[in-house]
């Protein structure tokens, strides 16, 4: 039997998880795994079918209707809503703010917990998240605990947008980051907590290159395989 090497990323929003995760997994030759993608996938369907944020009966109920899968395409992973690839169009602050809100069902999380844990027993992965390190993989072998500053996190998120075209003022980003931090970390199923295995890393000050040297360098201490010959 072959055991994968398992790296887990959480924090909060606006962490950087993505940027660095994608980096690290392509330095190691890990597949990266972005489980926001799956819940704001999940978002997505209950938006478009009109259901509340607050119905939690009929969020349960969709559910069964939902069938969620990930394909990779040259390493890039795509979302698959129902056979339907919907990679570009969860990355909306609408879809984001739904996801969040609607992860705190049991049913919702139930739904994406065996596909994480599957994709993870069949490759050497770096999944990102809120619950990887505590709940999703409690024996990945590296865990690290990725975070900055709210003012740090809402700047980012901001010229993230401003690139995109997209006019938000700094304030209200702020604002929805604490609401989402608050969210996140206050559920009463899986929330957002350091695991008490977790490498903390708070980047506020940090360069994206320091941040992936700090991350290669804790999983070399805790045994993972060295990255392919480049
Ligand atoms: O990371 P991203 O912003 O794409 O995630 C969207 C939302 O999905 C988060 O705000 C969080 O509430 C939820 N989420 C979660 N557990 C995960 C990943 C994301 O609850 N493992």
């Amino acid at each position: 039997m072959s055991v994968t090497y398992n790296i887990a990323i959480d924090g909060p929003a606006g962490a950087g998880k993505s940027t660095i995760a994608r980096a690290v997994a392509a330095k190691l030759g890990f597949v990266y795994v972005d489980t926001g993608a799956m819940y704001r996938a999940m978002a997505v369907y209950f938006l478009r079918k009109g259901i509340a944020r607050e119905d939690e009966a009929g969020i349960s109920e969709a559910c069964k209707d939902i069938r969620i899968d990930i394909r990779y395409e040259n390493g890039v992973q795509h979302v698959i809503l129902n056979g339907e690839d919907v990679s570009g169009i969860i990355r909306t602050e609408e879809a984001g703010n739904m996801a969040s809100a609607c992860s705190v069902y049991g049913a919702v999380r139930q739904k994406l917990l065996n596909l994480q844990q599957n994709l993870a027993k069949t490759s050497n992965v770096i999944m990102d998240g809120r619950d990887i390190g505590t709940c999703v993989l409690p024996d990945a072998q590296t865990k690290i605990y990725l975070t900055a500053s709210v003012r740090v996190r809402a700047l980012r998120r901001y010229k993230e947008l401003a690139e995109k075209g997209q006019e938000r003022s700094l304030d209200e980003i702020e604002q929805d980051i604490r609401e989402r931090d608050y969210r996140d970390t206050h559920r009463e199923i899986a929330p957002l907590k350091q695991a008490e295995d977790a490498v903390y890393i708070d980047s506020s000050d940090m360069t994206i290159a320091q941040v992936i040297g700090a991350i290669i360098g804790a999983a070399a201490e805790r045994g993972c395989p060295a990255p392919a010959q480049e």
